[in-house]
């Protein structure tokens, strides 16, 4: 998948710009604050109809705007295609693709993006919910439904928790508690065996990037938990969900006195291995670093095993952080697929690309030849 344009209108510091980005590797260069995050969010967006800063449109827009609109000619599924999002203020997106209506979790049937940032450098260190929201974005890109189950999910698991935060001022609350409850443990089965079958084929694909990439031939793997119950996380969504159920009995009281909900998908995790040995506990600031990469390259392989095409890779502000060799395979090992890379001015990344080299300032591209 390769973006070839795009034009910014209205979106967040840009008033009207465009770029023709390279199909391979993409520097996007310039001081703090000028948009270099801006640019790939839209693009971002592209994929997921979403940002991954904000949840609210209206920061989205420009300021003095009172719309935004992001247009893109994209090259996906063997054919040029066309891409127009207009948000405003108070109001749902308004999406086509190629002149036609669609959905924001459609957009992934068009076009997907794989990013890694600053905060994916943590991945391994941090807690499990960055790890969770890691699979949910990846999963959500190929299986629409699964991105349709995650939102009822949420949905359910916010109104749940708020009988269990309430219920002792309104002990009326207690009466759909359990309805709620057995909705949460039914869509929980069905996420697991999404993630569970998703985990199981990143793990395959990270393994060989992981040891090319720490050069020693590290061995990692990758572990996905679940609920204590639950036999097999592979097993028809029925069995999972009477697993769950035997949780969910077991644990209703305690979820009545704690005020909060312990029984569910929302508590997944998954434990990264680096030569057998928890990376979490064990692996050093290089190591953790390298590993999270890794699972964010594998992510772009699983893109390409299912579509037949490499996602559009865009990597915010990663390269100052990572070392001269690391910032090397990122640079000139990543094969296939168009990348975008911000870096601030001062890295010195000219010359060590053949694709081409944007500097952004103040909402302005200009293409540097
Ligand atoms: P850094 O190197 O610090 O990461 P950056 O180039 O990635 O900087 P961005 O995050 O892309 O910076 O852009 C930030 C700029 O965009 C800020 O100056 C901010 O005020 C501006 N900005 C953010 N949202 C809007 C908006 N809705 N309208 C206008 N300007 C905005
Ligand atoms: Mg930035």
């Amino acid at each position: 998948m390769i973006i070839h344009k795009i034009a910014l209108n209205g979106f967040r510091n840009y008033e009207w710009e465009t770029a023709d980005f390279s199909s391979g590797t993409n520097v996007i260069t310039g001081e703090n604050a000028q948009g270099k995050t801006n640019l790939l969010e839209a693009v971002y967006l592209l994929s997921s109809g979403k940002s991954f800063r904000t949840r609210f449109d209206r920061e989205l827009v420009g300021f003095d705007f009172s719309e935004a609109e992001i247009l893109a000619e994209v090259f996906s599924h063997e054919r040029e295609q066309s891409i127009r999002i207009r948000m405003s203020p108070g109001q749902a997106k308004r999406i086509t693709v190629n002149g036609v209506r669609k959905t924001a979790a459609e957009l992934s049937e068009t076009v997907n993006t794989v990013l890694f940032c600053p905060d994916d450098l943590n991945l391994i260190k941090d807690g499990a919910a960055v790890r969770r929201k890691m699979m949910d974005q990846a999963i959500s890109q190929i299986r629409p439904k699964y991105a349709a189950l995650l939102t009822e999910f949420n949905r359910l698991y916010e109104h749940k928790t708020r009988i269990l935060k309430d219920w002792r001022e309104k002990p009326s609350l207690l009466d759909t508690l359990d309805s709620f409850s057995d909705a949460l443990c039914r869509i929980s089965a069905q996420m697991i065996r999404y993630r569970a079958s998703y985990m199981s084929r990143l793990n395959e694909a990270v393994k060989p990037i992981h040891a090319d990439f720490s050069g020693k031939g590290e061995e990692i793997e990758l572990l996905y938990h679940t609920v204590s119950t639950v036999k097999d996380p592979f097993a028809p969504a029925k069995e999972i969900y009477y697993d769950i159920c035997d949780h969910q009995e077991r644990h209703r009281q305690a979820e009545l006195d704690s005020a909060q909900c312990l029984t569910g998908a929302h508590k997944d995790d998954i434990e990264i291995l680096i030569n057998h040995r928890s990376a979490r506990s064990f692996a050093s600031q290089g190591q953790t670093r390298t590993a999270a990469l890794s699972v964010k390259l594998a992510e772009r392989e699983i893109i390409l095993q299912e579509t037949g095409e490499y996602p559009i890779l865009l990597l915010d502000d990663v390269l100052s952080e990572l070392d001269e060799k690391r910032q090397e395979f990122v640079l000139n090992r990543i094969g296939g697929g168009q990348t975008l890379i911000t870096c601030c001015e001062d890295t010195d990344i000219s010359g060590r690309t053949g694709g081409k080299v944007f500097s952004i300032n103040g909402g302005r591209i200009r293409e540097c030849t």
